[in-house]
Order: structure tokens, then sequence, then C-alpha cells
């Protein structure tokens, strides 16, 4: 399952180190490298999935426990009263830097809509 060319792949290997937040047999959550805000967390599958257009229905268990994973760490983090943001980048026209699909955790400031 594991693409050796794909960094979130290796990551989810143990191949590159992470700080990770959680665990478990299909699903990791690691703190941005890079962090945008004072929580950044990027939340993954484990199997390589390049984009969210590459999801299929297949894959509506996986997503959704990617969103309460998320959900269950903005409480841990002292983010869900003040509110925070789950985003997905797809391809260029969102920036995307990772072809393996990652949801970002952001809170603990305030974030300004439209986004950027
Ligand atoms: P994207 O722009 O693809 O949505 O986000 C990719 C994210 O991965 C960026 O926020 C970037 O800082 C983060 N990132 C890139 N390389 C690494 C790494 O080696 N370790 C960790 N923890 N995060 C990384
Ligand atoms: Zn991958």
């Amino acid at each position: 399952m594991g693409n050796s060319d794909c960094l979130f792949c290796r990551i989810a290997s143990g191949d590159i180190k992470s700080t990770l937040v959680y665990e478990s047999d299909d699903i990791l959550a690691f703190r941005d490298i890079n962090p945008q805000a004072p929580t950044h967390i990027l939340i993954i599958p484990r199997e390589h999935i390049p984009t969210t257009n590459d999801l299929e229905e297949k894959h509506a268990a996986i997503v959704g426990k990617m969103v309460l994973v998320a959900r269950n760490l903005a409480e841990k983090e002292g983010l869900a009263d003040d509110g925070y943001r789950l985003v997905f980048n797809c391809n260029q026209n969102a920036g995307q830097a990772v072809f393996h699909i990652h949801l970002h955790l952001l809170g603990g400031r305030r974030f300004s809509w439209p986004p950027g």
C-alpha cells in the first residue's frame, strides 16, 4: 500500500519522522512541519490517494473518519468553542504540494474569509 515516492506514505510507514498526535490502523495525524497557525495538524489516510479527485464511493468511510479525527483533535487542542478551519487543497489552484490527501486542521487564531 505504501508508495516510497510519496512523502506522506513515508511518514505513515515511519520512514520519515513526524510528531504524531493520532494513529490508528487506517489514519494518522501529525503536526505540520511549517505551521500556519498555533495548531496546524494534518490528518491522512494510510492508503495512498493522490487528490480528492481520486475519491470514490468506497472511500466514504475513511473520509468520514478523517473528519471525526479532526473533530476530536480540535476538542483536545481546545479549539472547539472558538472555532477552527478544516481544509483539503486540490491541485494547483489550491496550492496542493503533497499528492497524498490530507485534511488540514488549523486553529488558535482568527482566519479571514474568503481565503486568499
Ligand atoms: P498542501 O499544500 O499539499 O495542502 O499541504 C502540504 C503540507 O505538508 C504543508 O502545510 C507542509 O508544510 C506540510 N509538509 C510538507 N513536508 C512535510 C514534512 O516532511 N513533515 C510534516 N510534518 N509536514 C510537511
Ligand atoms: Zn502516499
